[in-house]
């Protein structure tokens, strides 16, 4: 189990609004896990751009 690896607690993917569903299914599909979701504060979204579009990330997501 390559849980320990990921540790460092980095997220996999940001995610807005919109792309949050799409960011766990990628992570359920690749990984079988229940992923880990987490809301940005105000002021780390504003500097964190989602993983599949240019807006701002809300979420992001690890597992
Ligand atoms: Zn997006």
């Amino acid at each position: 189990m390559d849980w320990e690896k990921r540790k460092d607690g980095k997220p996999m993917y940001h995610a807005c609004e919109e792309h949050i569903e799409l960011a766990m299914d990628i992570i359920i599909d690749e990984h079988e896990a229940a992923p880990i979701i987490e809301k940005y504060t105000e002021e780390k979204s504003l500097s964190t751009v989602c993983s599949f579009c240019e807006k701002p990330a809300i979420y992001h997501i690890s597992k």
